[in-house]
């Protein structure tokens, strides 16, 4: 049996980056930037406006006669004369000729063209220099960068059609256990409704992962052999749920060495979650989960997790670790490392009743996994505690 960290340090030795691909920006929401992004333009492109309002070459007058328009999308770079103004728009092109924009509301029209400006403007008051958000040639977006709807908009706003990025995994999710029955069929006796498919299926959406199958699994070696085969000639992740144990019908294992992955932890010293099975196979990666569903959830968010988001490229893999104070005695006669499922607010920890490895209520009320270290065998109210931020 391993600890807990050490586990976690295998993980991040194990797992790589995934390959680099090229996506459209429709198609890269989540992604990491695998490469900087040079600006090929300036933004903005030209001098622009950013009022409603009249352009002019300010020179201590008040009075100027509006000899035309910049409307947005028309260049028209007027060579102006010194109380000449064009009326201009948010967004249109300041012609070379004007050194300010008069907002509209600052102007009163006296007759005809002829207008007056009630508020001195400053010089180059309105105007957005070229290059004021981003230079031709400079970095846009370094590499590395989540890219979320501001950064592909920006892109888009540069002209940029397609990113490179990290591929997002694809993943296979394997659920084992004959007792399983899907929602909305009828219940056996003896039989229990499936969480695990539904749970996982979503907790890789959220990760922003979406290229996911769904496979139920007799508990049989040779079936288990078999999808195990086509999960991992498809998939670079495989998800197995259940089985790992060491029941007479717990046949992954055995099935998983039978298609060469190689086993690089199995056990560990840890509740919930004692039997998480993790192996690779080339660049190919297998977590087998305990079936318990929040034993199944922990190991996802303290496991799986770091690993998916390694594999995406991203530099912080882990959910972040916080403090708070505990407000009620944890006590800990396992001498195994525990992750209870926690409420935290404004500091401080409760753990929640029904901690046991079945029990998926309480972890719908938890925004936090409390961890208990293996060598702590009381922890006092007041005292401090470490846990897994769930809220991401
Ligand atoms: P196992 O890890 O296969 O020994 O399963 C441990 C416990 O978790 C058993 O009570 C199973 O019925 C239950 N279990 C396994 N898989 C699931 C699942 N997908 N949904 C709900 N319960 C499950
Ligand atoms: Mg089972």
């Amino acid at each position: 049996m391993i600890s807990v960290q050490k586990a976690i340090t295998i993980i991040e030795n194990k797992v790589n980056i995934n390959k680099t691909v090229d996506r459209e920006l429709l198609e890269a929401s989540g992604h990491i930037l695998a490469e900087d992004v040079i600006s090929p333009i300036n933004m903005p492109p030209f001098r622009q406006s950013s009022m409603d309002g009249y352009t002019l070459n300010f020179n201590h007058t008040s009075e100027y006669i509006v000899v035309g328009e910049a409307k947005t999308g028309v260049s028209n770079n007027l060579a102006l004369k010194e109380n000449e103004a064009l009326r201009i728009f948010t967004g249109g092109r300041v012609p070379d000729s004007a050194n300010t924009v008069v907002m509209q509301e600052h102007v009163k029209t006296i007759s005809g063209n002829r207008i007056s400006i009630l508020k001195k403007p400053p010089i180059k008051a309105n105007v957005r220099p070229i290059g004021q958000q981003i230079k031709k040639n400079e970095i846009a977006l370094k590499k590395g960068t989540v890219l979320n709807e501001a950064a592909l908009g920006f892109l888009s706003g540069l002209g940029i059609e397609s990113v490179t990025v990290f591929a997002k995994p694809r993943v296979s999710i394997l659920i084992t256990g004959d007792e399983l029955v899907q929602a909305g069929q009828s219940l056996k006796e003896a039989q229990v409704y499936d969480s695990n498919s539904v749970m996982l299926k979503l907790a890789l959406h959220r990760l922003g992962i979406n290229d996911i199958s769904i496979a139920f699994v007799l508990d049989e070696l040779n079936s288990t052999k078999n999808m195990i085969k086509e999960s991992l000639n498809d998939f670079d992740v495989t998800l197995i749920s259940g089985g790992i144990s060491v029941g007479d019908y717990d046949f992954v294992k055995e099935a998983l060495e039978a298609n060469n992955v190689q086993q690089q932890f199995y056990k560990l010293n840890q509740k919930p979650g004692k039997p998480l099975w993790f192996g690779t196979k080339g660049s190919t990666v297998v977590f087998a989960l305990p079936g318990n569903p929040a034993s199944s959830l922990t190991c996802f968010y303290v496991y799986v997790l770091p690993a998916l988001r390694k594999m995406m490229g991203h530099s912080k893999i882990h959910l972040k670790r916080r403090k708070a104070v505990t407000d009620t005695i944890i006590k800990n006669t396992f001498a195994k490392s525990l992750f209870l499922k926690t409420k935290v607010n404004n500091g401080i920890a409760t753990p929640l009743h029904g901690q046991a490895s079945s029990i998926l209520h309480s972890f719908i009320e938890s925004n936090a996994l409390l961890i208990v270290p293996d060598d702590s065998k009381e922890i006092q109210i007041g005292e401090s505690v470490e846990y897994i931020d769930l809220d991401f």
